[in-house]
């Protein structure tokens, strides 16, 4: 087991960010957090990337992390692409990627995994020197987890990666995680529209209120589609 949640529980001043989240994840697992918007998808990710105050237990790789040490975490292999992407705009496209591996000091390996990002997403490339402002949305969703990859995270938090882009680049972004299980990575992405997520995922939970009120095999959740959506919807 690569990520164990015992307990979860984080809260805003005096609104309950998350009450009670209980959640594990294999080594070389893709698994899903899917809820409505509020449920505590991004709170659960910022606490396990180590960006939260938080209470229970967060176990990585059979230790018990400490909270709020996102450097540590980024460096033990726990890599978050957060919600909206964190795409530093005034800096180029190779900036940004460079950014992912300031902690490395294997640059010869880093410039390789630079130039295969080049050649699996020529648009990077072309644009290497651009400003990162400048890509489109899927572009720069693209640039955030390539640049999260570059940190070789052994997990990476994915959170809310499809949000405002078109059908297209959902799917190709979608099809860039599914990969990663060949790799070994392991992967927690949280999503709102299930859909994607639960299409690629082994396995989901679905918070309502900052609580677990369902979790299990992606497939059988998929097909259990109107009662998650009648849980969406009042969640
Ligand atoms: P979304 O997809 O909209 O981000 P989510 O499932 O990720 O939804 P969270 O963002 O984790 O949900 O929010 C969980 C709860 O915590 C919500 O009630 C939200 O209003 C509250 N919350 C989140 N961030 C803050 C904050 N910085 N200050 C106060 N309350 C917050």
């Amino acid at each position: 087991m690569i990520l164990e949640l015992n307990a979860l529980a984080v809260n805003y001043g005096a609104i309950p960010g998350v009450r009670k989240v209980d959640l594990t994840l294999d080594e070389g697992e893709i698994v899903a957090l899917i809820g409505a918007n509020g449920a505590g998808k991004s709170t659960t990710m910022k606490a396990i990337a180590g960006l939260l105050p938080y209470r229970g237990e967060i176990r990585y790789r059979g230790s018990v992390l400490a909270p709020m040490r996102a450097e540590a975490n980024l460096a033990a292999g726990l890599s978050l692409v957060p919600e909206g992407r964190g795409i530093l705009a005034r800096m180029t496209v190779e900036e940004n990627l460079r950014m992912g591996a300031y902690l490395r000091r294997d640059h010869a390996a880093v410039n390789r995994e630079i130039i295969s990002a080049f050649e699996r997403f020529p648009i990077l490339g072309k644009r290497r020197n651009g400003l990162a402002g400048y890509l489109s949305g899927g572009e720069q969703q693209i640039l955030a987890i390539v640049r999260a990859l570059l940190a070789r995270p052994k997990l990476l938090l994915l959170d809310e990666p499809s949000l405002g882009l078109a059908p297209l680049m959902t799917a190709e972004i979608f099809s860039f995680i599914a990969g990663f299980r060949a790799q070994g990575l392991s992967v927690l992405v949280a999503e709102q529209k299930s859909k994607h997520s639960l299409a690629i995922a082994d396995r989901a939970y679905l918070l309502s209120m900052g609580e677990v009120v369902a979790s299990g095999a992606a497939n059988e959740l998929a097909e259990g589609g109107l009662i998650l959506n009648t849980m969406l919807a009042i969640g």
